[in-house]
């Protein structure tokens, strides 16, 4: 069988997020799994710089409007390509600045859309199934049914979605640069008040989407998790799946990390209290025995960064340390570095991305912070249970599907959930946490059930093969 996955980021190459990490693992899985899976990126900067690439194939021509871009494919052993286009993908970032996004991402992703389908006629590779992901690559299911029909006439599609609150919305002029027939400009296809929309490209057209939990593949289809897509989703509901994303235990295990000082496992507690100890020792914190609660996130309004900011002061009050690592919105940016300012000794921030820092912060705190307005699947909070970082986190999509409440479960579970979206809501749970982690008795085996789960990719890797089965039987 023969898979492209069509994706904007994915580990090694390039990572904004979660997306890179569950392409990069699926990817690697499904050729564990003996698929022949190919993965199509842009060719961005640090890729060109970090990776030995070699040309595949002739170039390729890309219509889009009125002008025809000229592009060159690159590929990294044979199993991963690389579209170039300098012009849209030799930039310091993938989607846009602190600022907002690029202005010209409509024309960005049209462009690697479309030249997807043209690299595979290049390199003569027809793909049984195309994999697109997020609004990104929404158009590739419509041009495999449409523009592509004769040459994908064998192809079926799946559009997963990583996340119903980016969609790809466009002014009408966009419509243009698709090269797709104007009458699809109406409320039954890509148009979406007034703009056009490529998400909901994808949605319509996918032989079948999937979401990346369960509990958020029925969610998207209610109006407050929808973002304006529910009801074209629910037309859509006999082919809406969910397929738990998996951590990638190569990269994420406290036992072969070679990013912290120490390494320690459920067996041996004494490297968690080093790193423990050293991550506190580096956010300068006072009270070195204190409970250290981290967050490692995007500042963006889904992962409820105003809980976080509201609820701080109170947090801090209750003698806990704080850490956080993130980038992301200026305005975010801007509240939590006041904070800095006068909660020194207590509260650490660090604005930016840090791979190194996160794993540091996952193996140094006793608690993991994610009071996510919603989260599709979320894998902060599986990593942060294999490091022994209990999770605190609001009830909401992948997080109801792989977090068990300690007090729900008679002092069984996995962590401590909160429903409302108020930051009193949030301050009560982390005091039921910090209640548990007074008892020693109490919050060990708590520790130990965390670092026991197994959200590994094998099982949601053999899930993405089962339905791309299925879907091959359909074509
Ligand atoms: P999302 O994809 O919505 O950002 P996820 O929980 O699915 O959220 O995945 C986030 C991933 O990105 C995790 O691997 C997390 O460790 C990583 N990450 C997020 N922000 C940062 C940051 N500032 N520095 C380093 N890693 C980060």
């Amino acid at each position: 069988m023969k898979v492209l996955i069509a994706v904007t980021e994915a580990i090694p190459y390039a990572k904004t997020g979660g997306l890179a990490d569950v392409a990069g693992s699926l990817f690697n899985e499904l050729r564990g799994l003996g698929i022949d899976a190919r993965l199509f990126m842009p060719l961005y900067r640090g890729i060109k710089k970090n990776f030995r690439l070699e040309l595949a194939g002739p170039r390729i021509k890309v219509q889009l409007g009125g002008r025809r871009y000229q592009s060159r494919i690159f590929t990294h052993e044979g199993r991963a390509y690389f579209v170039e286009c300098n012009e849209f993908f030799d930039r310091r970032e993938i989607y846009g600045t602190a600022l907002g996004e690029y202005e010209d991402n409509a024309l960005r992703f049209i462009f690697f859309s479309k030249a997807v389908l043209e690299a595979c006629e290049a390199l003569e590779f027809v793909p049984d199934i195309i994999n697109a992901n997020d609004w990104q690559t929404g158009l590739i299911p419509l041009y495999i049914k449409t523009t592509h029909r004769d040459r994908f006439s064998k192809t079926s599609s799946l559009l997963t979605i990583h996340n119903v609150g980016y969609q790809g919305i466009f002014p009408p002029s966009a419509m243009a640069l698709t090269g797709l027939p104007t009458e699809m400009f109406n409320p039954d296809e890509i148009e979406f008040y007034g703009k056009i929309n490529l998400l909901k490209a994808g949605i319509i057209s996918a032989d079948a989407i999937n979401t990346v939990s369960y509990s958020y593949s029925r969610e998207i289809m209610e109006k407050e998790f929808g973002y304006g897509l529910h009801g074209v989703l629910k037309k859509r509901k006999g082919e809406i799946t969910g397929i738990l994303n998996g951590i990638d235990y190569n990269e994420w295990s406290p036992a072969g990390d070679e990013f912290t000082p120490q390494q320690f496992s459920a067996d041996d507690l004494s490297g968690k209290r080093a790193c423990k100890e050293i991550l506190a020792r580096k956010a300068a914190f006072k009270d070195r025995n204190a409970p250290i609660a981290g967050m490692v996130t995007r500042l963006v309004t889904q992962k409820g960064i105003e809980l976080l900011l509201e609820a701080l002061e109170d947090i801090l009050s209750t003698g806990m340390n704080v850490i956080v690592l993130g980038k992301g919105d200026d305005r975010y940016q801007r509240k939590l570095r006041e904070f800095s300012r006068t909660h020194r000794g207590r509260y650490f921030l660090h604005i930016g991305y840090d791979e190194a820092l996160a794993h540091l912060i996952y193996a140094g705190s006793d608690i993991f912070l994610i009071p996510s307005r919603y989260e599709p699947c979320g894998l902060t909070q599986m990593i942060a249970m294999k490091y022994g970082a209990v999770p605190v986190a609001r009830s909401t999509g992948g997080i109801v599907d792989t977090v068990d409440d300690f007090y729900h479960l008679d002092g069984n579970g996995t962590g401590f959930l909160f429903a409302g979206y108020d930051p009193s809501a949030f301050l009560e749970c982390i005091k039921r946490a910090l209640c548990v982690y007074s008892c020693d008795s109490k919050w060990e085996p708590l520790m130990m059930r965390c670092m026991e789960k197994d959200f590994s990719w094998k099982n949601s890797a053999r899930r993405y093969e089962a339905l791309y089965r299925k879907l091959l039987r359909k074509g």
